[in-house]
């Protein structure tokens, strides 16, 4: 088996770098990597939408000099109420 050079994976920011990147989002600031100060580049999906109910909306923001990725993750009216309905029935079968 050969290992291609330069191929890691993608990791998420940690907890401490979120929120960095969740203040400059809210201050309406091109978000940049709280760790080499790259702007992050915006991909129009989330590698994290197969781990959210159907109809969530949101985006991925990439540092690819760190190959980190800050998923951002709105739900909508049809992701909430997947979200509840699975609440429900989690509740449902625990009782
Ligand atoms: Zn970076």
């Amino acid at each position: 088996m050969r290992r291609r050079i330069g191929c890691r994976a993608w990791k998420a920011f940690d907890e401490r770098d979120r929120q960095a990147i969740r203040s400059q989002l809210a201050a309406g600031l091109a978000a940049r990597c709280p760790r080499c100060h790259t702007v992050l580049e915006a991909r129009p999906d989330s590698r994290l939408f197969a781990a959210f109910p159907a109809g969530v909306d949101g985006f991925d923001l990439d540092c690819r000099s760190c190959r980190l990725f800050h998923a951002e993750i709105r739900h909508t009216d049809r992701s909430l109420y997947a979200l509840r309905l699975r609440r429900l029935a989690a509740a449902v079968l625990r009782a």
